[in-house]
C-alpha cells in the first residue's frame, strides 16, 4: 500500500472545503468540490475569491419601484431608461508610465 489512499483523502477534504465555501457563496457544491479536489487547495482560494452575485448592489426603479441590479441600464418591468448612478464616482485605474 502506497501513499495513494492518503492523497485521495486529502483531495476529498480539499474538495469538500471548496464545495462548502462555493455553496455558501451561492454556487454549485459539486462544481466547487471538483475544482477544490483537482487543484490541491487552489480551488478553495478560488471559491473564497469568487464573485458573489447575491451581494451585487441594487436600486429601485424611480418609475415603478421595481428592484433591479445597479448595473442594469433598463428596467425589466416598465422599460424605463435608467442613467448610471452618478453618486458613486468611478475611479479610473492609473495608467502605467
Ligand atoms: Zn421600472
Amino acid at each position: 500500500m502506497g501513499g495513494g489512499t492518503e492523497l485521495i483523502v486529502i483531495c476529498f477534504f480539499l474538495g469538500l472545503s471548496a464545495g462548502v465555501i462555493g455553496k455558501i457563496k451561492g454556487g454549485s457544491f459539486l462544481l466547487w468540490f471538483v475544482i477544490g479536489a483537482c487543484t490541491f487547495g487552489i480551488g478553495i482560494m478560488a471559491a473564497l475569491l469568487a464573485r458573489v452575485e447575491r451581494n451585487e448592489p441594487r436600486r429601485a426603479c424611480p418609475t415603478c419601484r421595481n428592484v433591479i441590479k445597479l448595473s442594469d441600464q433598463v428596467c425589466m418591468r416598465c422599460g424605463e431608461d435608467l442613467d448610471w448612478p452618478v453618486a458613486e464616482p468611478v475611479e479610473m485605474p492609473a495608467t502605467a508610465p
